[in-house]
């Protein structure tokens, strides 16, 4: 049963939306919304890499244990954004490519990409619990920095090793092949959601958030892509003329505020 219980003018009952409403029904419409932004977000930014990140212990992993390892991580990735010296300017007038150790440079063709960019990492870390309600996270990159898939675990590995203080991990890392399909299972939209367990009750969504994203991982706020869905889903001349009260979903009731 949601939380909130409310009802339809013919009592058919509204799902609030939220992530962690008992009911399976709010869950399932939020794991959706959560999905469409993904994946209309993706059209523009593909992701690269799927990550998954354990501490294979047996000892219990609290909230505050848990922010304290994604906030090292994160920080990992920040630095990270900053290794790569930015490329050097050749002055317009420098034409001669023996000044530069002989090597031709044509002025069409691009310069390798490790050079000319600077690595984006964007990430997108949502905890999932299992059924003891351990946390593990389950890490969407776009990084595409060229390496090898191997080094990308190597390197990973080695960012989650350092921020679980000497506790044992598991990395899994893969790229991502088809955005939409990932985007559905990376939110939990999926027929069957009987393996997604919701926190623990001593979990303290204060102390650490479900989801944690970088600021450029989706190309526009998550509010503004769903309410770009929204409206063309529901174009507002269609909404005038419906009656809404039978049993549909209206665009309001679609628009209800998500946890996390
Ligand atoms: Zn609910």
């Amino acid at each position: 049963m949601c939380r909130f219980q409310r009802f339809t003018e013919n009592d058919a009952p509204i799902t609030c939306g939220q992530r962690q409403c008992p009911d399976r029904a709010c869950q399932a419409k939020a794991a959706h919304k959560q999905a469409e932004i993904l994946i209309r977000s993706f059209r523009d930014r593909l992701p690269t890499h799927c990550v998954v990140l354990k501490i294979t212990d047996d000892e219990v992993t609290t909230s505050g244990q848990m922010a304290k390892s994604l906030r090292a991580l994160t920080q990992y990735f920040r630095d990270f954004r900053k290794t790569t010296i930015p490329r050097k300017r050749v002055p317009r007038n420098r034409k001669s490519s023996k000044m530069l150790g002989g090597v031709h440079h044509d002025d069409s063709t691009p310069p390798p990409a490790d050079k000319a960019t600077p690595p984006t990492i964007e990430y997108d870390c949502r905890i999932e619990f299992d059924e003891w309600g351990l946390p593990h996270a389950h890490v969407t990159f776009i990084a595409p920095f060229g390496g090898s898939d191997a080094a990308m675990k190597k390197l990973i590995r080695k960012w989650w090793s350092a921020s679980c203080d000497g506790r044992p991990v598991s990395v899994y890392c893969k790229p991502v092949k088809t955005a939409e399909g990932y985007a559905r299972y990376v939110t939990k939209h999926l027929k069957d959601r009987s393996k997604v367990y919701l926190p623990p009750e001593n979990w303290n969504g204060h102390k650490c958030r479900l989801i944690w994203q970088s600021r450029g991982f989706l190309r526009r706020p998550a509010k503004e892509i769903w309410a770009e869905l929204v409206q063309e889903w529901y174009p507002p001349h269609a909404v005038t003329h419906e009656e809404s009260g039978n049993g549909t979903a209206t665009p309001e009731d679609i628009n209800s505020p998500i946890a996390g």
